[in-house]
């Protein structure tokens, strides 16, 4: 973890420094490219930050680029929430594009890879290709159509655009090496033949270019200087820079980095589908999942976000990040943006007996010891409170400075008070703590210096607001959900007991009014955040309603420590 100012600088800050200096370019101009098949997640915000992030540095530019060259599995829907998420993080994009765009023009270099003799049209099925292709121990097989005319080959490709043979039944495929070591230079596929409308250009084509074929072509046309992509792509980046070189375009440069992969999380989006629609989680935003709107919900903010990503840098191999380093950025954060308010979770009744009965005062509670500039509150105060049924114990064991008999606390902001007898139910819990207080202690200092030992938080029983506190753990109980037993899935890793509901929460009035008014934050609808004094951060979950509050818990205070 690097801190001071003085950062190195990453593989990717070396070379483009090194490509300005040397005049390769002027400026720079990168892409983010997702497939719009999916929301995004947490490892997409690492390549927005990377892309957005190395732009601004570098007085460059970003473009949003849908890479939407499969019509089967992409929608509107997650254009859409693309762009809000992006917006969200705090990034614009110069111009936003489509592959799809860009269909004629890739047809068009297609025809000119055929007229050059380095692109043919297969009749093979694809199992056919697939086994004809060789192993990286063995040669491929020449397909049996590899020798077609040029003539023959613009025919039959003209063909398959016009709609004349049926799905699968054909492909065309560069004609480069069967037997080249990188097994990505066997006779590639460009083209494949699918009739399915495209949720941009409906039924207007029905063959579609291959990811290999379309995405270094996508970046020469805006004139992409750096093209940044994860490391699994490394074995594309000679059959990236061969189709460019055949066309002779605009010669962007592909660069490779880690991936991010986070521990007790799946990332792949089909993982990512298949626990939404079957109903794993209550949707792509359940604050359990690692999607950006997720995050969101679960009252992550921006900043957090792109401190993390800041924080975990970019390496050139792949490892795996600690949850907890996500929490920590957030926590971060929030402590110093996030006001206080107090909130009794799992709520039992304090009476202080000697608090005159229909007395009610105003105390002055701090809203941020972290931010002057936020101020300070009044917290009503009377004879009936709510205290955290964990704060206190009839019989404590030592060391332990909460409420107790006979034992001293002061309430927050409050007094101090002295627990003298508990009131019980039939089944022996708990259902009222009587207490004494000092009426000299108010504002929680005793005028004769004697102090205690603990402090807990309270809110006034009359004034309370009912509230649902939604508790998080988890998703999955193992460190690397993907990793199934045999006969399991990823699914089998689930933690049961990831979502805990509290139904009667207690919270001091205000927290009315502070929620009163949406927040929009970077043009997106976002949640409003609270520390909740000694219990953790807390926001507004969209369930609420003015009737009914619903808070989720972003994260504790301090680190939880899994098994
Ligand atoms: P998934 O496997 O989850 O479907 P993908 O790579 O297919 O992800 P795309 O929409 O194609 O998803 O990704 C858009 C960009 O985000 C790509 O440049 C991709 O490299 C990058 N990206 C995706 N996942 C990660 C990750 N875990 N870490 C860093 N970058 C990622
Ligand atoms: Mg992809």
């Amino acid at each position: 973890m690097e801190e001071n100012n003085e950062k190195q600088l990453n593989f990717l800050e070396e070379i483009i420094e090194r490509g300005l200096k040397e005049g390769t370019y002027k400026s720079i101009l990168t892409r983010f490219p997702p497939e719009p098949n999916g929301y995004l997640h947490i490892g997409h915000a690492k390549s927005i930050c990377l892309n957005f992030g190395l732009a601004k540095k570098y007085g460059g530019k970003t473009n949003l680029r849908f890479d939407d060259t499969n019509p089967v599995k992409e929608d509107t829907e997650y254009v859409e929430s693309i762009q809000n998420d992006i917006r969200w993080l705090g990034f614009e994009w110069a111009g936003i594009h489509y592959a799809s765009d860009y269909f004629e023009q890739l047809y068009e270099w297609a025809e000119v890879l055929i007229k050059k003799g380095k692109a043919y049209v297969d009749d093979q099925s694809l199992e056919e290709i697939r086994q004809n292709r060789g192993t990286v121990t063995s040669p491929g097989v020449n397909s049996p159509y590899r020798d077609r005319t040029v003539e023959e080959n613009l025919d039959l490709f003209r063909r398959m655009r016009a709609g004349e043979f049926a799905d699968g039944s054909r492909v065309l495929r560069a004609k480069i090496d069967m037997s080249h070591p990188n097994m990505m230079f066997r006779d590639p596929i460009m083209y494949r033949i699918l009739k399915a409308d495209h949720h941009r250009t409906g039924s207007k084509w029905c063959i579609y270019p291959m990811y290999d074929y379309a995405h270094g072509q996508s970046d020469s046309i805006e004139n992409i200087t750096h093209s940044i992509c994860t490391l699994e792509f490394d074995i594309h980046r000679p059959l990236y820079d061969w189709f460019i070189e055949q066309l002779g375009i605009f010669p962007s440069h592909q660069y490779e980095f880690a991936r991010l992969n986070i521990d007790y999380t799946v990332m792949s989006k089909r993982k990512l589908l298949q626990l939404v629609k079957e109903g794993y989680v209550s949707g792509w935003d359940d604050p359990r999942m690692p999607t950006i709107c997720g995050f969101r919900r679960r009252g992550y903010t921006p900043e957090s976000i792109r401190a993390f990503c800041e924080r975990i840098g970019v390496a050139k191999r792949d490892n795996i990040i600690s949850y907890s380093l996500l929490e920590f950025s957030l926590r971060e954060h929030l402590n110093k943006v996030a006001q206080r308010r107090m909130a009794v979770l799992d709520p039992v009744k304090l009476v202080i007996d000697n608090y005159p009965e229909g007395k009610e005062e105003l105390l002055r509670a701090v809203n941020n010891p972290e931010n002057e500039a936020d101020g300070t509150r009044e917290v009503p105060f009377g004879r009936e409170l709510w205290i955290e049924r964990e704060d206190f114990m009839e019989n404590p064991p030592k060391k332990y400075f909460r409420l107790s008999p006979g034992t001293e606390v002061r309430l927050r902001y409050a007094y101090f008070v002295t627990a003298q007898s508990v009131e019980k139910d039939a089944d022996g819990n708990i259902t009222c703590i009587h207490c004494t207080y000092d009426p000299a202690t108010r504002g929680g200092d005793a005028p004769d210096g004697r102090k205690v030992k603990g402090t807990i938080h309270w809110v006034s029983a009359r004034n309370a607001v009912d509230a649902e506190v939604r508790l998080f753990d988890r998703l999955f109980a193992v460190e690397d959900p993907n990793e199934a037993a045999e006969g399991k899935t990823f699914l089998d890793n689930l933690n049961p007991d990831s979502l805990r509901v509290l139904k009667n929460c207690k919270i001091e009035p205000c927290i009315v009014e502070d929620v009163k008014e949406g927040v929009v934050e970077n043009g997106v609808a976002a949640p409003h955040r609270f520390q909740f004094e000694r219990m953790g951060y807390f926001c507004t979950d969209p369930d609420s309603s003015a009737e009914h509050l619903v808070f989720n818990r972003s994260c504790t205070l301090k680190e939880v420590k899994w098994n």
